[in-house]
């Protein structure tokens, strides 16, 4: 069942969870995510982000309206981190169902304009905004990029900053970084900032950065607003470090069918345990009852 973000959102919001968004460049993928989230009974977010839409072509995107089409459980198909007019509308041609503007880098007065102009032109065919105030950080490994230091997002301006843009998430810094954390660098969800800013801001909020956090500061942070949680190196990792074993296991081996399918059930462990820990699993009929309204 494919839906835009702020239908998704709404409901995940009130009824204090979140669901995981979490990053796509192909099928085994893809899969994993929708399989463990009709297991789990839970909705799900697919978001591609410009990078792996190169890597699989625009093409990909029909594949995946298809199957969120055809899924037992909500999807969204949301593009993460644009930061360009121009993908904004690819993506919206492409068919996703949300987009991600992210002006994170530029002044204030320049990523409200930004942003407003991407509301303007996904708003107007029904496509949901979510708009990044305040930077993410970034660790090695992680292909989202972010920035080497994080300014955290101030709760007055995020009031500012979603009155003026209209848009229908916001993305916030509260001290979560892409990727995995160095050994030495403990992260740290500023659970007060977050509790400030959900105060002053009556939209769902999202929580980058989602891999690598002690569970209970992610279970904690979906009591002030966080309702959609970006997700990809926790899910990479295991299929990825599977899949080097079952390769090395198995050398003389070339059949994706032979090679693939304990990659995909490593990725669905991690993927059943975070839809667990999001409080999204068993979800999915809050939106088929039509509780939302
Ligand atoms: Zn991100």
């Amino acid at each position: 069942m494919l839906m835009t973000m702020k239908e998704l959102l709404e409901v995940a919001y009130k009824n204090k969870f979140a669901v995981g968004s979490y990053n796509v460049s192909n099928n085994e993928l893809l899969r994993a995510i929708i399989e463990t989230a009709e297991e789990k009974n839970s909705p799900a977010i697919i978001q591609i982000h410009p990078n792996e839409l190169e890597l699989v072509g625009d093409d990909f995107v029909a594949y995946v309206r298809e199957a969120a089409n055809n899924a037992k459980v909500p999807i969204v198909i949301h593009q993460d981190h644009c930061g360009t007019i121009e993908g904004t509308l690819r993506a919206i041609r492409n068919g996703y169902t949300s987009v991600m503007i992210d002006g994170s880098h530029l002044s204030f007065e320049e990523n409200i304009a930004l942003t407003r102009k991407a509301v303007e032109v996904a708003h107007a065919v029904g496509v949901s905004v979510e708009a990044e105030l305040g930077t993410i950080g970034e660790n090695e490994g992680s292909s989202e990029g972010g920035a080497s230091q994080i300014l955290y997002t101030d709760p007055v301006q995020a009031k500012e900053f979603v009155e003026r843009t209209n848009c229908d998430t916001l993305a916030v810094a509260i001290g979560t970084s892409h990727g995995f954390y160095p050994k030495d660098l403990k992260p740290e969800i500023q659970l007060d900032r977050l509790e400030k800013i959900n105060k002053k801001v009556d939209i769902p909020l999202v929580l980058h950065g989602g891999s690598d956090n002690p569970d209970k500061d992610i279970r904690e942070s979906t009591k002030y607003g966080i309702s959609k949680i970006n997700l990809s190196s926790d899910m990479k990792r295991a299929f990825f470090n599977k899949l080097r074993e079952t390769l090395e296991e198995k050398p003389n081996d070339f059949e994706p069918d032979i090679l693939f399918p304990d990659a995909n059930k490593a990725a669905k462990e991690v993927l059943g345990h975070k839809m667990d820990l999001f409080g999204s699993s068993n979800k999915a009929p809050l939106y088929k009852l039509g509780v939302q309204s």
